[in-house]
């Protein structure tokens, strides 16, 4: 294997050389170099002592929290050699301490305890019951077969970051998958990403319940072709009821309108999707605070920043509508978002823009005033 050095935040790692980032023995993705610095930015506010980077590559998710943020003890996993080898190798470039190896499972005493341990994530978190503040899954494509152990591994007040790069499944490329993983019938077209995180969240809600956990969402996003929650764990049946709750179902009509319920099992509604989350996406006041940290941070990606305060500013009602499909579906002239936000709010409703869609519009107006709206009438 050759390497590179690279710099991400405050860590510096090693990271194989390659072609293409697919081909490379152990995974690097610098795309993702946003994903982290938020995840930082989320643990400076939730400060875990105990973290999980459960399926780590060459640790640089883990390499940062053990630098960024306030975590006293991280672990490292994977289930590759190869990645095991290199998260030792920059865990050494990074922290200082005194290496203690057993069998496959090293230990680092410095400042901070980090564990690289090589093995199945779903093991390690079985063998850990409700041991992690944070527990982070960074997955290949879906993070459903990790979710239960992650349930069980993570305490029952704890927060679980989950990375979901399975978009072509959540979002109706491939129906017949996302029922098997999630469980739920996706929407294809201009609702697809915001619906498709909705269906992971709801996953996670379902899994949740079983165990009497309840889950808040502090943020949940789509970027770059994947989705990332923070979603914090609330125990007790009542609080997994009060999230049950907060499931439901979306249909739309040939216009572009679009309706959800929150229902167990809809009735009469024709064609639906979900179940999904129809709760709220973000926690008003941690994203506010996320963002203060930011300014203070060592941030990788040019672009963190300025997503953030998208995320801030968004109005966080389900669903939005795309000016370019309503005004394709109703044979309208095409105008401007920023037009039809400002007209939205002269008429006395909420609007803003969304980070799902640049073209798209988040608003309390019912579907005739977004027409008329649209209309500039
Ligand atoms: N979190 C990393 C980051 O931020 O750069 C990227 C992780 S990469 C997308 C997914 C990793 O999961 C791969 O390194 C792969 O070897 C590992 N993996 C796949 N299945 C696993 C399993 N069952 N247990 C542990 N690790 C696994």
């Amino acid at each position: 294997m050759e390497f590179i050095e690279i710099k991400e935040g405050l860590a510096r790692i090693l990271v194989p050389k390659a072609e293409r980032i697919y081909d490379a023995p152990v995974f690097y993705n610098p795309v993702m170099a946003l994903n982290r610095d938020i995840s930082v930015l989320v643990l400076k506010i939730l400060q875990p002592e105990k973290v999980l980077d459960a399926l780590s590559a060459t640790g640089i998710r883990g390499i940062r929290y053990a630098l960024e943020t306030p975590a006293q003890e991280i672990w490292l996993n994977d289930i590759s050699d190869e990645a095991y080898g290199l998260i030792k190798e920059n865990l050494k470039k990074n922290l200082e301490g005194e290496l203690y190896e057993e069998g496959d499972r090293a230990y680092f005493w410095g400042e901070k305890l980090a564990v690289a341990n090589k093995g199945d994530a779903n093991r390690l978190m079985a063998e850990n019951f409700r041991y992690f503040d944070f527990l982070d899954l960074d997955p290949f494509g879906s993070p459903i077969e990790f979710l239960d152990a992650a349930l069980r591994s993570v305490k029952r007040k704890g927060v679980l970051g989950i990375t979901a790069t399975d978009t072509g499944v959540l979002c109706g490329a491939y129906r017949q998958a996302c029922r098997r993983k999630y469980l739920a019938e996706p929407i294809r077209g201009e609702l697809c990403h915001e619906a498709g995180l909705r269906i992971l969240i709801g996953a996670v809600v379902r899994y949740a319940a079983k165990y009497d956990l309840g889950v808040e969402v502090l943020l949940a996003y789509y970027r770059d072709h994947y989705f990332r929650a923070f979603l914090r764990l609330r125990s007790g049946a009542r609080k997994a009821d009060g999230s049950l709750n907060q499931l439901g179902y979306l249909w739309q009509r040939e216009n572009g309108e679009f309706f959800y319920e929150t229902a167990f099992l809809p009735q009469n509604r024709g064609k639906v999707y979900g179940p999904m989350w129809l709760g709220p996406l973000k926690d008003q006041g941690f994203v506010e605070d996320v963002l203060k940290g930011a300014g203070e941070s060592e941030l990788a990606h040019k672009k963190t920043l300025k997503f953030l305060e998208v995320l801030r500013e968004e109005l966080d009602v389900p669903f939005h509508y795309d000016t370019h499909a309503i005004a394709r579906r109703n044979g309208l002239e095409l105008r401007k978002v920023k037009a039809v936000v400002e007209e939205l709010k002269n008429r006395g409703y909420a609007a803003t823009r969304t980070h799902f869609s640049p073209t798209a519009v988040k608003t309390d107006a019912p579907f005739n005033a977004v027409l008329e709206a649209l209309k500039g009438s």
